[in-house]
């Protein structure tokens, strides 16, 4: 499948780009990996006339908004965000309304509505810069993610900062509790955990930061055992790249069952046909592109 899949990416000048949560024979066919940052940026850049986004909806939005000459297309179109679907963009709408002179920064993880309704998009990687970016006496508003939203208040001082109480089911799952009893069992262990999980986890962690982040301190620091608190799909790329190294994850089974819908036969299938295409009206896509634009220019 491998193999057909390559023949038929060079016969349609096509490119895979698939997400470090995908399955690992999905990352292994791909042109290129990488966290929702590293894949907005590859899909602006790319010349090829076909993108299969091997990740979840909003990713695919997004690199349509950026390519609209593109035909961008998911190998299944069921691949949804707990995350994204945490805020609908009529109840955004309202809350926006009650805070007119904030900036709205919202995660890459949002549908083009919430797009539309957001000044600076950010993903986990750029989230500081973007805060950073906004004058120290602007409000912002901050959406989707609660966990990451409290973390950047804490990091950054920004008292004035309002944030929508939506979560990721997958990261909102991980407990301090269960960390700190593999701690006790791998003494010399480095937590390691993405910012979406909750407050207890980020307290009891070594390092926190997004998948690029995290997959560079596991490859530079000189533990021999990481506890990982994102999704397992990363633990491919780091048993890949660190050998010698062992990684653990915080919680079994705890897996993003929307990523893990992209199965070879079905980017086959959706290259092959040409099916799950990404459509945006012109207006929707205008609507959503500034808030993208000024973070990846940021
Ligand atoms: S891991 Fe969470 S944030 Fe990422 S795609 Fe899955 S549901 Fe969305």
């Amino acid at each position: 499948m491998t193999e057909r899949i390559k023949a038929l990416k060079a016969e349609k000048n096509a490119v895979i780009l698939a997400h470090y949560y995908a399955r690992g024979e999905v990352q292994d066919v791909a042109d290129f990996v990488g966290d929702s940052l590293a894949l907005a940026e590859a899909a602006a850049a790319t010349d090829a006339d076909i993108i299969v986004f091997a990740g979840v909806h909003f990713m695919g939005e997004t690199a349509k908004v950026l390519s609209p000459g593109k035909k961008v297309l998911m190998p299944d179109t069921e691949a949804g965000c707990s995350l994204a679907a945490s805020c609908d963009a009529a109840d955004f709408a309202l809350f926006r309304a009650r805070y007119p002179d904030h900036v709205v920064v919202s995660y890459v993880n949002t549908t083009v509505g919430i797009k539309a309704l957001t000044d600076i998009c950010c993903t986990s990687s750029n989230a500081l810069r973007v805060i950073e970016s906004v004058p120290r006496d602007k409000g912002i508003i901050f959406a989707p993610d609660r966990n990451l939203g409290r973390y950047l208040k804490e990091l950054s001082g920004r008292e004035n900062m309002v944030i929508w109480d939506g979560a990721c089911h997958v990261h909102d799952k991980f407990s301090a509790e269960k960390i700190l009893a593999l701690r006790s069992a791998h003494p010399g262990a480095k937590v390691v955990a993405h910012p979406e999980c909750r407050a207890e986890v980020l307290a009891v962690a070594d390092f926190v930061g997004s998948t690029s982040a995290i997959l560079m301190f596991v490859g530079s620091n000189d533990a021999r055992e990481f506890i990982v608190a994102t999704e397992p799909g990363i633990l491919h790329s780091m048993r890949r790249d660190n050998p010698g190294k062992a990684f653990i994850e915080a919680l079994e089974c705890n897996e993003c069952e929307y990523m893990k819908l992209n199965t070879l036969e079905k980017i086959y299938d959706c290259l092959a046909r040409e099916t799950n295409e990404i459509t945006l009206s012109e207006e929707e896509r205008t609507a959503a592109l500034g808030s993208i634009v000024k973070m990846l220019e940021i």
